[in-house]
């Protein structure tokens, strides 16, 4: 555990000190759980997003973008339920003062069982090789029973009383389960309140006139409220989709994870409408889909898995997580919802404005049902950033800190690297600069000896050094020296940007899919 803290704080200061992310307005000591993203940190989130923009709208011809404002109608938020059902239920602990969610940690707790049963299942197939039958392991040995029938238990008793609205019954189980603080040990806790998550603001000059609005606290809306406009301008025809990328905002109760939970964070959003009837196919294809998305960058196939939902939102009649390995241990990342036709009815309601698809091939109109990707830009942040940094020893038993980033993600393609800043090897490093940085961001470097450079290089993800040295002013070549192996090869300049192409372009990531 204590390897695992160590981890995330090298993350986060790893973060800080080579420019990707500082604290929100930090002269001031910060604004808790808001994060800037500096020059490195805003072009590999950019790219992230592009990463995903593309496989979403670019590659599927019945997929259209949208980017809707972030302030609303407030009646979208009383028929879309947030106003009465977007609640976190919270618990304090008198003595240590500090705020929790109640179903968190229960969760917790939970996963703890969990755990223990996983290790117990290892431990057996430790024990007997190729002949463990898993299956018949889990239901017939008796601790793993105990741990798995309690952890569902516990889940399902806690879905039903956060359903039923019963707060008493939730205070009653963390209590009977004796959870303490995970602070201070205490269990000196009072009642579980509900808390809205959803940040008001104001539109209008005048007190009296003004309308009270709220920062929207999720992008799916602007979606939902725009189906109709799009459907018709675009001549689209179900299946289709609309995606988004954006700001939310949330008031959230514990925010202490860095990136992980922000109070403002970017989502990245796709509604895919299918007529009714359909979407637990489309909400399988989706699922697959989502993941190999995500294996496709290469961290791993090992660091995701599905969490399928207990407790369904107000909105779902099907939902899972992609949960990922973070140094925080398994984490949702993304969202996979089926969503029914919750939103668009409501809408039609609230709104008195009809949102339905006329199908031709039926020859009927319908509400169509919707299946929801939605997906944290920050936290695949986290994701890509906290796995891709390492510290690896060398054969010469030195370390180097290296950020092995999906190279279709780095900040900077490549850094160009004069060997001395003299002989006319500066003058051809720029020149070098100047061609690539047409179709590459690149950088430029002349400070300190090659060795400290390519190590800088290393610590910011940038895929390739090219070194410009004597024998490039004889014969137009130039070393290229590869981040993850760190070998050098002799190239031509003219070769260069096929080399970087190759290795760094959209195209040969997402064939991985
Ligand atoms: P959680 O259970 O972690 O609060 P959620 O289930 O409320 O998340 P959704 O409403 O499904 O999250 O939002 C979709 C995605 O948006 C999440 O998978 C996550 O990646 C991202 N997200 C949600 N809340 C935050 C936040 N406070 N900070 C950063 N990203 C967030």
């Amino acid at each position: 555990m204590a390897k695992q803290e160590d981890l995330f704080k090298n993350v986060v200061s790893h973060a800080k000190e080579y420019g990707f992310i500082f604290p929100s307005s930090e002269i001031y000591d910060g604004l808790s759980a808001v994060y800037d993203y500096a020059q490195n940190g805003v072009e590999l989130k950019k790219n992230i997003r592009e990463y995903w923009w593309k496989s979403m709208v670019q590659m599927h011809e019945n997929i259209v973008g949208l980017d809707a404002a972030i302030l609303m109608h407030p009646t979208t938020w009383k028929a879309s339920g947030h106003v009465d059902a977007f609640n976190d239920p919270l618990i304090d602990n008198k003595d240590s003062k500090k705020r929790y969610r109640a179903d968190v940690l229960i969760e917790d707790y939970a996963e703890k069982l969990n755990i223990k049963a996983q290790k117990e299942i290892e431990k057996a197939r430790a024990r007997f090789g190729d002949a463990f039958n898993e299956q018949e392991f889990i239901t017939t040995n008796p601790r793993v029973v105990e741990y798995l029938s309690k952890k569902n238990e516990i889940l399902a008793r806690m879905a039903k009383s956060l359903d039923a609205g019963d707060l008493d019954d939730v205070k009653l189980l963390i209590e009977e389960l004796e959870i303490a603080c995970p602070d201070s040990g205490s269990r000196n806790w009072t009642e579980v309140r509900q808390f809205n998550l959803m940040f008001g603001t104001k539109l209008g000059a005048s007190a009296d006139t003004a309308m009270d609005l709220y920062l929207r606290p999720e992008t799916a809306q602007g979606i939902f409220v725009n189906f109709l406009n799009v459907q018709k301008t675009g001549r689209m025809k179900i299946p289709f989709g609309i995606a988004q990328t954006g700001k939310a905002f949330r008031n959230e109760i514990v925010a202490r994870q860095f990136i992980f939970r922000m109070r403002e964070f970017e989502q990245m959003e796709m509604q895919f409408f299918v007529k009714p009837g359909e979407e637990m196919k489309w909400y399988e294809y989706w699922k697959t889909t989502r993941l190999n998305w995500h294996k496709s960058l290469g961290l791993g196939a090992e660091n995701y898995r599905f969490h399928d939902h207990e407790k369904l939102a107000h909105y779902a009649n099907a939902a899972a997580d992609i949960e990922f390995n973070f140094p925080f241990g398994f984490k949702e990342l993304e969202g996979i919802h089926s969503r029914t036709d919750f939103d668009l009815k409501a809408h039609e309601q609230f709104s008195g404005k009809k949102l339905q698809y006329f199908d031709t091939e039926e020859n009927k109109n319908y509400v169509p049902y919707v299946v929801e990707t939605s997906v944290g830009l920050d936290r695949m942040f986290l994701a890509v950033f906290s796995k891709a940094l390492q510290e690896e020893t060398l054969e010469d038993g030195s370390t180097r800190t290296v950020l092995r980033l999906p190279s279709v993600l780095a900040p900077t393609k490549a850094a160009v690297l004069p060997l001395v800043k003299k002989d006319g090897l500066p003058e051809i490093a720029k020149e070098i600069m100047e061609e690539l940085k047409w179709d590459f961001n690149v950088a430029y470097d002349e400070k300190d000896a090659v060795g400290r450079r390519y190590r800088r290089q290393d610590a910011l993800g940038t895929p390739f050094c090219i070194t410009v040295d004597h024998q490039t002013v004889e014969d137009k070549t130039v070393t290229i020296r590869h981040r993850d192996t760190m070998l050098q090869e002799r190239v031509a300049i003219t070769d260069l940007k096929n080399i970087i192409d190759k290795e760094v372009s959209v195209r040969n990531w997402l064939m991985k899919m």
